[in-house]
Formats: structure tokens, C-alpha cells, sequence
């Protein structure tokens, strides 16, 4: 099968007045269509600039980022980005937010109203289409970074610790729907975390990376009984096997 995003070689460095820091030493990784990976890692690893590299924001001092076999250059129209912060504007109404995602990709047409609509609809923000992101909980505004992300329905979809400023009930919450969503859409996503909790029960494989400067130092199969949830995931034996398993390759020094 072919694979829907491939990293090959890929290193970066960045140069300040203070010197030079290596972000990422060499990562080589092929992610299949419909596949979900997270990235677990020590803070400061590298993994939110891999996921920049990833989605063209930046570009790496060597090696190169290929989605379904061609070699991009820059951000491509195919990626949905996803981050911790909502990078929602106050000064628009949760309609226009997720209008926003559209715009800027320059794909409003006669259908975009519908689409918005039914989109809202599903993550239960219907009612509030015509409210500004301060009336909203950071659960509510997440999910509208949602929806503005995947309006434009990319084939990949990377998420960078997108629930972790929230508190646990919601983010658990959130992981919930996120999965239903996605088993429904059909996507590739990367997930960037330092929640191996998190990571072991959205993700079908898991990439555990180095303290900075990051390498791939181990990748572990994920393996449930087919159609459980996060949560149901959460509560089998093997979750704690694999938390042990990942918890042990982890470089957390405190
Ligand atoms: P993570 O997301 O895993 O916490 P980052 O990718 O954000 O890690 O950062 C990796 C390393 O690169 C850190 O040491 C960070 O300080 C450094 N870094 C990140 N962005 C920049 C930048 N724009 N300029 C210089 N150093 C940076
Ligand atoms: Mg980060």
C-alpha cells in the first residue's frame, strides 16, 4: 500500500545568537492512509517543530517530507493542523471561526453555509453558531478548532497536544469525540503528545522519540479488540502493559 506521508531523513537545527541547538537528529518514519500515530516524547524533544516541518512551516537542514509518494515543498493543502492553543479570534462568531479554515484556503462556494452548519450540528455547537469564543469553555472552543480544521477536510491531520490545557473530565471528553469523528472521516492524523495515556488510546502505533535531539528510539504497535473507545481502551489490561512498556523507553528526568 502506498503510504499518505513519508519523512525521510530529517534533521533541523536552529541557529540563535547563543549558539546552535539540535531540534531533531534523524528522523526517518512512513505513515499508512487512515492511520493514527502518536508521538509521545519528553518536552522540548522536538516534536511540535517535527510537526512543523511536517506541515511546511518550517523547513528542515536536511531530508524531506513526501504525502502519497510526492515530495512537498512549503504547506500543502492536504494538512490540517491542529494545535494546543485554539488560535481562535474573539472578534468572530463561532460560525465565522470555522468559515475562517475555509477562507483562508480559498474554498467558500454555494455549499459552504450547509457544510458549516452540519458541521456545528455534530459537535454539538449548533446553538451556539452565533456566539463569541469568550461565551464558550475551553472544551466548547477546542471543539471549534476542530471543526474550523476539518472543514476544509484534509486527508492528514496533525494535532499538537491539542487537549492538554484542558482539565481531565474534558479532555477525556473531547478524545471521545475526536475518535468518532475520525473513525467516521477516515484520516490520517499524527498526534504530537507527552500524554502516554492519551497517546496509547487514540493511536494505532506509537513513536517514542528521544530527548532532544530527537531520534525515533522505539515504536510500539498498538493492538485492541476492534471499535473500542478511548475510555473503553483505558480500562483493559493491556493499557497498562503498554504504559509500562513506553513509560520505561521515556527519558523524564524531574
Ligand atoms: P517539544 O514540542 O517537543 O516540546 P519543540 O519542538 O518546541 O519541542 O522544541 C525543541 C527544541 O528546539 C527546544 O530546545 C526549543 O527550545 C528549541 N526551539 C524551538 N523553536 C525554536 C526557535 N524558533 N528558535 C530556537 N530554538 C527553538
Ligand atoms: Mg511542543
Amino acid at each position: 500500500m502506498e503510504n499518505a506521508l513519508v519523512l525521510k531523513n530529517i534533521k533541523k537545527k536552529y541557529v540563535s545568537l547563543k549558539g546552535e541547538t539540535l531540534a531533531i537528529k534523524d528522523i526517518n518514519l512512513a505513515i499508512k492512509p487512515d492511520e493514527f500515530v502518536s508521538i509521545v516524547g519528553p518536552s522540548g524533544c522536538g516534536k511540535s517543530t517535527l510537526l512543523s516541518i511536517i506541515n511546511g512551516l518550517i523547513s528542515p537542514d536536511n531530508g524531506s517530507v513526501y504525502i502519497n509518494n510526492q515530495k512537498i515543498s512549503g504547506i500543502s493543502i492536504d494538512i490540517g493542523y491542529m494545535l494546543q492553543e485554539d488560535y481562535l479570534f474573539e472578534w468572530r462568531t463561532v460560525y465565522k471561526n470555522v468559515r475562517l479554515g475555509l477562507e483562508i484556503k480559498n474554498m467558500i462556494n454555494k455549499n459552504t453555509d450547509n457544510l458549516i452548519y452540519k458541521l456545528l450540528e455534530s459537535y454539538g455547537l449548533k446553538d451556539f453558531a452565533e456566539h463569541y469564543p469568550a461565551e464558550l469553555s475551553g472544551g466548547m472552543r477546542q471543539r471549534v478548532a476542530l471543526a474550523r480544521t476539518l472543514a476544509t477536510n484534509p486527508a492528514i491531520l496533525l494535532l499538537d497536544e491539542p487537549f492538554s490545557s484542558l482539565d481531565y473530565q474534558t479532555k477525556l471528553t473531547l478524545e471521545e469525540e475526536m475518535d468518532k469523528i475520525l473513525k467516521k472521516e477516515k484520516k490520517t492524523v499524527v498526534l504530537v503528545t507527552h500524554d502516554i495515556a492519551e497517546a496509547i488510546s487514540m493511536g494505532d502505533r506509537i513513536i517514542v522519540l528521544s530527548k532532544r535531539p530527537a531520534f525515533i528510539k522505539k515504536i510500539v504497535d498498538i493492538d485492541f479488540e476492534d471499535n473500542l473507545t478511548p475510555i473503553e481502551k483505558r480500562n483493559k489490561k493491556k493499557f497498562q502493559y503498554y504504559f509500562e512498556i513506553i513509560w520505561k523507553e521515556l527519558d523524564i528526568n524531574v
